[in-house]
């Protein structure tokens, strides 16, 4: 059956002398893995639909299986990812993280939107660190992980100074923080920022700017839940965490 989707391709993979294997990740039924034929040569009408990032209409030829890839409309290249090697790489972990979490025709708008406005946000020149750490607290419900962000795990206070508990899963107040010897110390700040990544609406971002010793408490804090909970490694992840230590150099 011919059928039209709107997506972002998430993964693109050369397949022989001509064709590549992309998935395309869209509104109507998430994941949708289709072949395109004879994209790899220049000429082809489906070398720049089935590039990497790009966001469009794709028609696929769907049946058991890898789909075909029919024709594809260019809504936008997110050229802004390509651009740039630091974005690349953002945008890169983002997809993999999609395309790793989801099963093949299980529609999620949820997280369509989500991938779609991250995406956006990354190419249109938002800190690209901020963004990528809203995306992987937005990320949680998805993989079904529900940390708690609201008060603490143990006693349920909303008011007092809290730490962030791996083994609580979630934060914990100052009155119950030697019930979890390991509990990680982040400043207020960095919970506040956590929660807000947690629960607001996407639609809703303004201008956030956080200093890097925040961001540094922000990025230990995920790294440690997904490592505990996730269950998930990711190639391009590792990319990004060498990517910034070089940049610590630079
Ligand atoms: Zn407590």
């Amino acid at each position: 059956m011919l059928k039209k989707f709107e997506g972002i391709v998430i993964r693109t993979t050369d397949f022989g002398e001509s064709h590549k294997i992309t998935a395309i990740y869209s509104r109507e039924a998430g994941k949708v893995p289709a072949m395109a034929r004879g994209a790899k040569k220049t000429n082809s009408r489906l070398a720049a639909v089935s590039q990497l990032f790009t966001y469009g209409y794709f028609l696929v030829q769907t049946g058991h299986g890898l789909g075909t890839l029919q024709q594809g409309e260019i809504i936008s290249p997110l050229r802004g990812l390509k651009e740039d090697i630091f974005k690349t790489a953002y945008a890169s972990y983002i997809v993999e993280m999609v395309d790793r979490s989801t099963q093949d025709n299980e529609p999620n708008p949820y997280l369509f939107e989500l991938l779609h406005q991250s995406l956006n946000y990354i190419s249109d020149g938002y800190d690209p660190d901020i963004i990528t750490h809203i995306f992987e607290m937005k990320m949680l419900q998805v993989l079904g992980l529900y940390p708690e962000m609201k008060r603490c795990s143990l006693c349920g206070a909303t008011e007092g100074s809290f730490g962030f508990s791996i083994k609580e899963n979630g934060l914990i107040c100052h009155r119950c923080q030697e019930r979890d010897p390991h509990f990680l110390p982040i400043s207020q700040n960095a919970v506040k920022l956590l929660r807000l990544f947690y629960y607001f609406d996407l639609n809703r971002l303004g201008t956030i700017s956080v200093k890097q010793e925040t961001k540094n408490e922000l990025k230990k804090a995920i790294d440690l839940y997904y490592e505990e909970y996730s269950g998930l490694h990711f190639k391009s992840k590792r990319f990004l965490d060498q990517m910034d230590s070089l940049k610590d150099k630079m």
